[in-house]
């Protein structure tokens, strides 16, 4: 590390809470599947921001929208209405075939939402009586960092000295289609909500024909099946959305991340008239959920990932990957997985080397990659990537691991 990285990193420390532990590099530029630091090294992004810079850094036509818009209006509130919402609103429910979308900012904010939707619901559909609905959620799991969403969560730095917890969120085994029987048997349930793909988890593929059977255990109990596709969506599996590798359409979407190509905050929680007709004025909002950039940018970035087929390409290059990875002969290579351009390998420590070593010694060969849960290292390059771009990124990862044989 450089005496200029180095410089930078001091200064975070001492102004910035430390809720995050980055890798030892300081960025200043991006384009495309690259990203370059302080001292100008570039490096391949295989973070892609978790997951929501699909589009590609600085993607031209997103970053226009973005210009175009900012010089024009930028935000009215949804005190008023906007031409830019407007055109939004039909653009996304078109585009993922649902009656509505209520739109907020971050992925958080967005399942916060669809967790209050489902609990009104519950009570002025399902007939629930009063404060007694409950959210079924899986272990496991990572859908933000809110209170609430915490409540949710088993993981002890998410949760530790943050209760009191929220009440009404109850846990079962992700992966598990018997626990969700049992479960919705509680008529007080009004919805099971989950990542089709636990990526925080470690890019936890359920089996398949999990979603589908999931969906009409809900149907069957009349549970709604929430499906928070802020990792998963926006092409990033090799589908549109994860889900509809099973062909399922969930009755709340959640979508956040490369809604907006990483470009500007954008989240949408989107469902059909008879739910999303349970919010009325004054029941949510935000003052920015909706501005006319982000609808601008959010519909620049869906558009590029249709007209470059970027979904397909996930699919394909997906595969390639994961094949390539597996004929990597290392003995720390435990376990390769993932579906489209979502992939984790399992490290196995060898000679007290781990998963943040390699992803050292990755930066250091020219690729950026963060561990996750300690020994999984996630792969997730911007779907804009090329063949040989991956190849040459095979090649940094290949070339990183087996210099610890
Ligand atoms: N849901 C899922 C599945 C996520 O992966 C994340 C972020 N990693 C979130 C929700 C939260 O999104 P944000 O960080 O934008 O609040």
């Amino acid at each position: 590390m450089s005496g200029l990285t180095n410089k930078h990193i001091q200064k975070e420390e001492l102004y910035s809470a430390h809720n995050y532990h980055p890798l030892p590099v300081v960025l200043s530029r991006g384009e495309g599947v690259y990203v370059w630091d302080v001292e100008g090294k570039r490096y391949y992004d295989f973070l892609s921001a978790y997951s929501a810079v699909n589009q590609g850094h600085c993607h031209p036509k997103i970053i226009r929208a973005l210009t175009e818009q900012a010089n024009t209006l930028s935000l009215t509130s949804r005190a008023f209405h906007s031409e830019k919402f407007v055109e939004f609103s039909e653009f996304v429910t078109n585009y993922f075939g649902f009656d509505k979308v209520l739109p907020m900012n971050t992925g958080a904010e967005a399942v916060e939402t669809a967790l209050k939707i489902a609990r009104k619901w519950g009570y002025e559909k399902k007939g629930v009586k009063d404060n007694r609905a409950k959210i079924i959620v899986c272990g496991n799991n990572f859908h933000g960092r809110t209170i609430t969403i915490i409540s949710a969560s088993n993981d002890p730095d998410s949760r530790g000295n943050f209760g009191p917890y929220t009440p009404g969120i109850h846990s079962i085994p992700y992966n598990d289609l018997n626990s969700l029987k049992s479960a919705v048997k509680d008529n007080d349930v009004v919805a099971f909500m989950v990542e089709p793909i636990q990526g925080e988890a470690g890019v936890f593929v359920p089996d398949h024909g999990y979603l589908k059977s999931a969906y009409q255990i809900c149907k069957n109990a009349n549970v709604l099946f929430v499906a928070d596709e802020v990792q998963t969506g926006i092409g990033r599996t090799g589908r549109l959305l994860a889900c509809d590798h099973e062909e399922v359409v969930p009755d709340v979407l959640i979508l956040g991340k490369a809604i907006s190509g990483g470009v500007y905050p954008v989240s949408c929680v989107l469902a059909n008239n008879d739910i999303m007709e349970v919010i009325t004025p004054g029941t949510h909002g935000s003052t920015y959920g909706g501005n006319p950039i982000a609808c601008a940018v959010a519909k620049a970035a869906l558009t590029v990932i249709k007209e470059e087929n970027l979904a397909e390409k996930a699919s394909v290059l997906g595969e390639y990957l994961r094949k390539e990875l597996a004929l990597i002969k290392s003995e720390m290579i435990a376990l390769v997985r993932g579906k489209g351009l979502l992939n984790a390998i399992v490290i196995q420590p060898k000679n007290g080397k781990e998963a943040w070593d390699v992803c050292l010694k990755m930066a250091e060969n020219g690729l950026l990659a963060k561990p996750t849960q300690g020994n999984i290292i996630r792969f997730a390059p911007p779907l804009v990537i090329s063949k040989n771009q991956l190849d040459e990124c095979i090649q940094i990862i290949k070339e990183s691991i087996l210099s610890f044989e």
